[in-house]
């Protein structure tokens, strides 16, 4: 029975084998003045006879009803202008697929481009009111988790964004020559990466422990632990050679290195 009413049979009383039977029912037969959405809310509730049910599937359709709203307003936009795009850039759709050398060097790459274009970036996003503005929002989570890669400013996401859809534009406009289907696979693995990075598990069969160059989940939550050092999105390199890593151990190279440096320059002096 539905608590819809203060009187509690009255529900039963109006309750019909269809919900337009139930509406009609809660129009003419009760002693209560209703308007139109309290009339419908009534018979909703009435009709299911099971207030949690009620409750959840209002909820659940009332999510789904501004999802698709929103898909159809918001993400219209890009989803109709995409393809025409593609085409004046020379992205193919066709098929066979290409050779998957061809497909395995271009996403390689990508991963180079886009990690250069993060490390720089990224560097510049930690700097005063860039951060204070723009890239803190992403720090909220000193102990990131999966989803915390994409908890953005959407400044930051446009600008950082570029690394990832900028560098295959760059290329095909450089070459005229793309799949669709490389392209998918590209944002589909940076994705993951960018998850990966997130996660906070470092697993035995985590990439880095076969590519001692990749960066992973330990490299990135260093830099969510310190605010500095490790900008990089895939790659250590960029970090190594330019010397921001981030970390205890580093930090004790970085002095090691300093401290040896001095001595050497003391010897030449002496
Ligand atoms: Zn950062
Ligand atoms: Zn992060």
């Amino acid at each position: 029975m539905s608590a819809v009413f203060a009187n509690s049979t009255l529900s039963h009383l109006v309750r019909a084998e269809t919900f337009v039977g139930t509406l009609q029912n809660v129009q003419h037969g009760i002693p209560v003045r209703l308007n139109v959405a309290e009339r419908l809310w009534a018979a909703w509730y009435s009709y299911m006879n099971n207030d949690v049910l009620a409750t959840g599937l209002l909820f659940f359709l009332l999510h789904e009803v501004i999802v698709l709203l929103s898909h159809f307003l918001v993400e219209a936009i890009p989803i109709w202008t995409f393809h025409p795009l593609c085409e004046k850039l020379g992205i193919s759709v066709q098929v066979p697929f290409p050779h998957w050398k061809k497909i395995a060097l271009e996403i390689g790459l990508f991963f180079l481009g886009e990690d250069m274009w993060h490390y720089w970036v990224h560097r510049f996003l930690h700097y005063g009111v860039f951060y204070k503005y723009i890239h803190k929002q992403h720090h909220r989570y000193a102990a990131p988790f999966g989803m915390a890669a994409e908890y953005a400013h959407p400044m930051e996401t446009l600008i950082l964004g570029f690394g990832t859809v900028g560098m295959p534009m760059a290329y095909v406009l450089y070459t005229g020559d793309l799949h669709l289907f490389t392209l998918c696979l590209w944002i589909s693995l940076r994705l993951f990466q960018a998850v990966d990075s997130h996660s906070g598990y470092d697993f035995p069969w985590s990439l880095n422990k076969f590519l001692p160059f990749w960066a992973g989940a330990e490299h990135h939550d260093l830099h969510h632990h310190y605010f500095i050092g490790n900008y990089a999105s895939s790659f250590r390199w960029w970090d190594y050679t330019m010397d921001t890593e981030a970390g205890p151990e580093a930090k004790l190279a970085r002095e090691e290195r300093m401290k040896n440096t001095a001595n050497r320059g003391l010897k030449k002096t002496s």
